[in-house]
């Protein structure tokens, strides 16, 4: 079935009815016209315990004590209030949905103070989502680089928990996410036909050239972004696992403006690529946040193609700086009508209506 056929299926909310994963199906069938927000965050006390004990946390938050940083809770908190309040705001801003993820992965060393992480932060996305029924999903943290232990938690969060997909963090403990060692975890998330949201690990690409420079939180992502975008590119993901739905964060970083440059350069350093570079980022979807940037929002639409790009909003980090309304407000501002009917109300539905049908 071709795109609109799919698209006026669940707008009949047929979808809601034929798919088994009954959640997602009606999601996309009662609420297709509110906004689905495919990049917000949750923070979980317990879960951000366990990474602080393994040392793992946000860096670059340092020159203002009180500013915002998308781990500290207050608005971005998991307690009643804040969840309160998250509703009224999304009420506010047309949201309809939005899919929880968390800021950074349960990637630690000790496998059993990983697979604890990745838990509670499921059960915790679960939960939320039960307990506020359309208004949450929930994406699946796994306990990387333990990968079969990520597998056994996958299925978990899938299957018992009723999660909408994945999320992997760009980079772990140093390795991309891209790397061969990982591929077991794509197979199954593909056989699955998962969503994949990646992403970043919020490390500064572990260079001294960013982390020294204080850039690590503000530009940091954006190169993560580029980069992890770039290894999937150049390790022919998109190919090898073509019914995985893979998400990059923020408009893909950099990567809408390096394509031309991609596709003459890039097949003379590896020769078995799948596809021209520009081809290939076509088969990644984008999330829209970008601060409200009206020229990397044309950049990646003339790059990626309108029907590529979902909201996004990386909930609480932009409130310090605008109300959630405005964070889809630019995309109403800076697109042409149909592009940003796509953008904010059609093409989150085809992820997600196309995701109902997964396999168990
Ligand atoms: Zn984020």
């Amino acid at each position: 079935m071709n795109r609109r056929g799919i698209l006026s299926l669940a707008l009949g909310g047929g979808l809601a009815a034929a798919a088994p994963g009954g959640v997602l199906g009606a999601l996309v069938g009662s609420r297709l016209h509110g906004v689905v927000d495919v990049h917000a965050h949750v923070a979980i006390p317990a879960y951000l315990g366990l990474l602080a004990q393994g040392g793992v946390k946000a860096p670059g938050y340092a020159a203002q004590s009180s500013g915002p940083s998308p781990t500290s809770g207050g608005k971005g908190g998991d307690d009643p209030v804040a969840m309160a309040q998250r509703v009224a705001l999304m009420d506010e801003a047309g949201v309809a949905t939005q899919i929880l993820s968390q800021t950074l992965g349960p990637y630690l060393g000790d496998s059993e103070a990983a697979i604890r992480a990745a838990r509670i932060a499921n059960d915790r996305h679960s939960a939320l989502a039960r307990d506020h029924p359309g208004r949450f999903l929930g994406l699946a943290a796994l306990p990387l680089p333990h990968v079969d232990s990520a597998l056994g938690e996958l299925r978990r969060a899938l299957d018992d928990l009723g999660l909408a997909g994945v999320a992997l963090h760009a980079s772990c403990l140093g390795t991309s996410i891209a790397d061969p060692r990982f591929a077991p975890l794509f197979a199954e998330m593909n056989r699955r036909r998962t969503i994949l949201f990646v992403h970043p690990s919020v490390n500064g690409l572990l260079s001294p050239l960013v982390l020294d420079w204080k850039l690590a939180a503000a530009a940091g992502p954006l190169l993560e972004d580029s980069v992890v975008a770039l290894q999937m590119i150049a390790a022919n993901i998109p190919s090898l696992y073509p019914d995985l739905k893979i998400v990059i964060p923020h408009l893909g970083g950099g990567l809408a403006s390096m394509l031309d440059r991609l596709d003459n350069q890039l097949p003379l350093a590896i020769e078995k690529l799948a596809g021209r570079p520009s081809e290939t980022a076509r088969r990644f979807w984008y999330d829209s946040v970008s601060h409200g940037s009206a020229p990397a929002l044309h950049a990646a639409v003339e790059a990626f193609g309108a029907d590529r790009i979902v909201p996004g909003s990386d909930f609480p980090v932009l409130l310090a700086f605008e109300p959630y309304a405005r964070t889809f407000d630019y995309v109403r501002k800076a697109l042409r009508p149909a592009e940003a009917e796509l953008v904010l109300h059609q093409n989150a539905a085809m992820l997600l209506g196309r995701a109902a049908s997964r396999k168990s």
